[in-house]
């Protein structure tokens, strides 16, 4: 039956390879807009559908994504189905590497997917990853270095009220002769007492963590930083990622997840 629809949709939808993938998409029950525009719901569906069949992630409907639309619809998957498969992906690439204090774990794996995907599409093979969701104290210690490192002038350039509390915390401390694990102790009390995401959006709950990842690229270990900046745009442009920050000599990226 599967097979029957998508002979149809080829033969209805002949040189409108958007229009075929929404019909084929909105028959797996994904309800999509069958009108020829890329959509928030096609969008979804694509990029879940692009890393369970293992192809780069783009979220544009290329010859290898219609192929992979049919080749689902003709095995009978639904909408469902597809979830369920990307729900279980795990990440098998080779091209990220991961600081010390990263928890990879809060990451999706189709975020890892997708970074590759960009590297791909600008001709890079690398990438670290250099922090993803951070507990108070993650980001204290984060804040802490920073400051020490570029002074708090320049941190309090980076933050809001919130965070220049924090740093005040630092300063103080210091000029108090407090030692160091104190002053991060006191940190991370300030930083714990803040309503989640208001100081940064690396630091939330797990459950929102997982609704929008949030990661840094490091600097030092891309070939290539304009040329990597520039895909992080396309890809936004594309609406896949809502906001690319430059910060700390990273690259600040937030994307929310497909579901
Ligand atoms: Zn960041």
């Amino acid at each position: 039956m599967g097979q029957a629809v998508v002979a149809d949709a080829i033969d209805k939808y002949k040189g409108q390879p958007t229009k075929q993938a929404q019909f084929l998409l909105n028959y797996m029950n994904f309800n999509v807009a069958v009108d020829g525009r890329m959509n928030q719901e096609a969008l979804n569906a694509i990029l879940m559908i692009q890393f369970c069949s293992g192809i780069r992630i783009t979220g544009m409907i290329d010859i290898e994504t219609l192929d992979a639309i049919r080749n689902y619809v003709a095995a009978g998957f639904t909408a469902d189905r597809i979830r369920t498969c990307f729900n279980e992906m795990t990440y098998s690439g080779s091209m990220l590497a991961f600081t010390q204090s990263v928890n990879v774990g809060s990451i999706n794996p189709i975020t890892l997917a997708l970074i590759e995907s960009m590297l791909e599409e600008c001709g890079q093979s690398k990438a670290s990853i250099t922090s993803a969701l951070r507990t108070p104290e993650d980001q204290a210690r984060a804040m802490f270095n920073n400051i020490a490192r570029t002074g708090a002038n320049s941190q309090r350039s980076i933050y809001e009220a919130n965070g220049n509390a924090v740093i005040d915390i630092y300063v103080s401390g210091k000029a108090a002769g407090k030692t160091d694990a104190q002053i991060l102790a006191d940190m991370t009390a300030r930083i714990a007492a803040t309503p989640e995401g208001v100081l940064s959006l690396h630091v939330v709950s797990q459950t929102t963590y997982d609704k929008k990842n949030i990661i840094d690229i490091g600097h030092s270990s891309l070939t290539d930083i304009s040329a990597f900046f520039n895909t992080l745009n396309e890809y936004k442009e594309r609406g896949i990622i809502s906001r690319v920050l430059v910060e700390n000599g990273c690259y600040h990226i937030e994307i929310p997840m497909p579901k």
